[in-house]
């Protein structure tokens, strides 16, 4: 009996010990897990992704690609050179190659929506500078796979003296594969983006321009309203809902309804969506008035981008163009809208700011547009940046003259009819008193 309880004692001590081993186990894998997490470094979320992360709930479905099983080594070097070069995670981009397939992050009444043979064709112009290869190459790829072909007048490439081998030799040669209506042009110097975008626009010869960034990925029947929108209203200047490319994960992620907007120091922000603007039976497909656009992902009528004056071709670099060519687009009888049915992913990169020449260009920018656009509200611009107020900004007769014969309105019209939301600044100081008094 002895020999029993204590061959019963022994089994029972083993099978408690492997228990207690399994458990330390599992117990050990999670506190890595949250190790790892939580050492994962910081990144300056896009301000589509806050708008993003305000809006959804973490119960809700997100489009997500199958990357979960290609992980990326967070302790690899190659990872942070690659996000301090393209400010994006290169490995994966490289993983994921030159082309692949996006979830459709379309609202379900797109779907039945149908668009008529006969629209206008486009010239699909994409700058870049820099950009990474597998990037760009899957710009151009969701271009054509997802373009009807005889909407899809050409696909202009302006590089802006990039200086990365890849996109030398390697990249006519895969210009080949593609082959199809892609046009190339190289820049003699670096023009910035902004004259990049208007030598694009000197060489298409579609209906329509559409811009797109070097780093984006079209969706489904992304073109077709948009051709729609302006085939109804040749006036009518309108961007896709660009949804998020994440720059780590480089997971696509649907967008929310939002619009854009700015503050006085003229900088981009997307903002809510009016409920009341949902109403109706087009619900969360109808197009949404918006007071400015992001950047660099919209559409125009090729005669009408000429007729408004293009851009301001003495703005460098990077930045503002986006301010100016909305409160033009606005002020001056055009409509800026964003068609939620239209979706264009976009890598979110974290832009450089340390770069001396890109601050200098996007503060000469910014002056250009408070001169030339802000009327008696220019205040409110230096008392967000008092340093830009005697900084010079060149000549802008130009673009005075410009505003002048398109017979636009003032920047008060603007405030009251498109943009009521932007208050009147009041200096912080104030602002404090008032709080206090
Ligand atoms: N770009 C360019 N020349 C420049 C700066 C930018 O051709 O001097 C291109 C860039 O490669 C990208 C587009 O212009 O395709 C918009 O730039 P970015 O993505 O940096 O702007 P954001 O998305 O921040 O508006
Ligand atoms: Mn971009």
């Amino acid at each position: 009996m002895k020999t029993i309880i204590a061959q019963c004692l022994f089994c029972g001590s083993i099978v408690i010990g492997l228990w207690a081993l399994l458990l330390a186990h599992v117990h050990y894998n999670q506190d890595n897990l949250q190790l790892k997490e939580t050492q994962e470094p910081r990144r300056a979320r896009s301000l589509g992704e806050n708008v993003y992360r305000q809006n959804h709930n973490s119960s809700e479905e997100t489009l997500k690609q199958d990357t979960t099983n290609d992980k990326t080594d967070f302790s690899d070097p190659e990872f942070y050179k690659g996000f301090a070069q393209y400010g994006f995670n290169v490995i994966m981009s490289r993983r994921l190659g030159i082309q692949r397939e996006v979830p459709d992050s379309r609202d379900k009444i797109c779907h039945k929506k149908h668009y008529s043979f006969n629209l206008p064709t486009a010239s699909i112009i994409i700058c870049f500078h820099n950009e990474e290869f597998n990037t760009l190459l899957r710009t151009v790829s969701s271009v054509i796979n997802l373009t009807p072909h005889h909407f899809l007048e050409e696909i202009i490439l302006v590089d802006d003296m990039s200086d990365i081998d890849d996109l030398k030799e390697k990249l006519d040669y895969q210009l080949e594969f593609f082959r199809e209506r892609i046009k190339l042009i190289r820049n003699k110097k670096r023009e910035g983006l902004i004259r990049s975008r208007m030598i694009g626009a000197s060489r298409a010869s579609g209906d329509i321009l559409v811009f797109l960034d070097s780093h984006c990925e079209v969706n489904r029947v992304w073109l077709e309203p948009l051709l729609d929108a302006i085939a109804k209203d040749h006036k009518m200047v309108v961007c896709p809902l660009i949804d998020v490319i994440d720059d780590v994960t480089l997971d696509y992620t649907a967008a929310p309804l939002v619009r854009g907007a700015f503050d006085w120091s003229l900088i981009f922000r997307w903002d809510n969506v009016f409920s009341y603007e949902l109403e109706g039976p087009e619900g969360p497909s109808k197009p949404i008035r918006s007071p400015a656009m992001a950047g660099g992902i919209f559409a125009i009528d090729r005669h009408y981008f000429k007729e408004l004056g293009q851009y301001d071709k003495d703005m460098d670099l990077w930045g503002g163009e986006n301010v100016e060519l909305s409160l033009r687009i606005w002020m001056c009888g055009g409509q800026l809208f964003i068609i939620p049915c239209s979706r264009v992913g976009h890598i979110s990169k974290t832009q450089n700011f340390n770069n001396a020449a890109l601050k200098k260009a996007l503060s000469k920018n910014l002056l250009r547009v408070v001169h030339i656009w802000l009327d008696e509200y220019k205040d409110n611009f230096f008392l967000q940046r008092p340093s830009l107020k005697y900084v010079p900004y060149g000549n802008i007769s130009e673009r005075v003259e410009l505003r002048k014969r398109l017979g636009c309105k003032s920047f008060q019209w603007y405030l009251d009819n498109v943009f009521p939301e932007l208050e009147p600044f009041i200096y912080p100081d104030e602002k404090e008193w008032n709080e206090f008094h």
